[in-house]
């Protein structure tokens, strides 16, 4: 499926989209008053439901695209994990922790936690045994709380996979296969990637429905 044109998505406002009235204030509290690009192409899309394959280049605001949809999938009065984002490396799952935090800031009891690699598990497993709503991080670490119980995926309805081409140069393929298949089926799966090598086809075509795929290219 082809996307449509930067130039026919840049500019256009958050108000227009079925976001919450607490999310469309908080925007506004952050000064986010346009979309950029990937984010006009990709939220309607999101927001109505469809698995994504998101394709735009590095600082195009891919995140605030999958945290916008994940928080709007989330219940905060159901104390469950219901999101999970994979991410390539502690610092950029850092990053995306924050930035949900931020967009999420309006409601205080929405818990989000890290789950990276490189700190011992017994705090990350007590945070856990406490309760998250939405959990980050790099898919080995991720993996290891599935594997020993402490991480349970029942209620997840929003699985994003961000940055899926470095995941992949760096050798999580497996990781990422077995963590998906611990997800219930019935959830919406969301790739973001800077770059669409064959691994990326595959890695979709396994564990995304119907995706719909939005690709800005660089222009010149
Ligand atoms: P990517 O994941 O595509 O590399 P990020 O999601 O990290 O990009 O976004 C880059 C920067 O742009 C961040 O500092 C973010 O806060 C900011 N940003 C994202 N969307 C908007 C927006 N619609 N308006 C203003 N700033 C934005
Ligand atoms: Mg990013």
């Amino acid at each position: 499926m082809s996307s449509p044109p930067a130039e026919e998505t840049a500019g256009r406002s958050f108000a227009e989209l079925p976001l919450s009235p607490a999310l469309q204030a908080n925007l506004q509290q952050l000064e986010y008053r346009t979309m950029t690009p990937i984010q006009a192409a990709s939220l309607p899309l999101a927001l109505a439901g469809h698995d994504l394959i998101a394709q735009a280049k590095t600082g195009s605001g891919k995140t605030a695209a999958f945290a916008l949809a994940l928080l709007t999938n989330l219940n905060p009065r159901r104390f469950a994990v219901q999101a999970m984002v994979l991410c390539p490396t502690r610092e950029l799952a850092d990053q995306v922790t924050q930035e949900i935090r931020r967009l999420a800031r309006f409601e205080d009891n929405i818990k989000i936690l890290a789950l990276c690699g490189g700190t011992t598990m017994r705090p990350q497993m007590a945070s856990l045994e406490h309760g998250a709503h939405i959990v980050v991080g790099t898919p080995g670490r991720i993996m290891d709380h599935i594997e020993r119980g402490s991480l349970k995926l029942d209620a997840l309805n929003t699985l994003v996979l961000d940055e899926a081409d470095r995941m992949l140069d760096m050798g999580f393929y497996d990781y990422i296969a077995f963590i998906a298949k611990q997800c219930p089926v019935r959830r919406q799966t969301l790739l973001f990637s800077a770059t669409y090598p064959e691994g990326i086809a595959r890695l979709a075509q396994q564990f995304l429905r119907n995706p719909q795929e939005v690709k800005l290219l660089e222009r010149h």
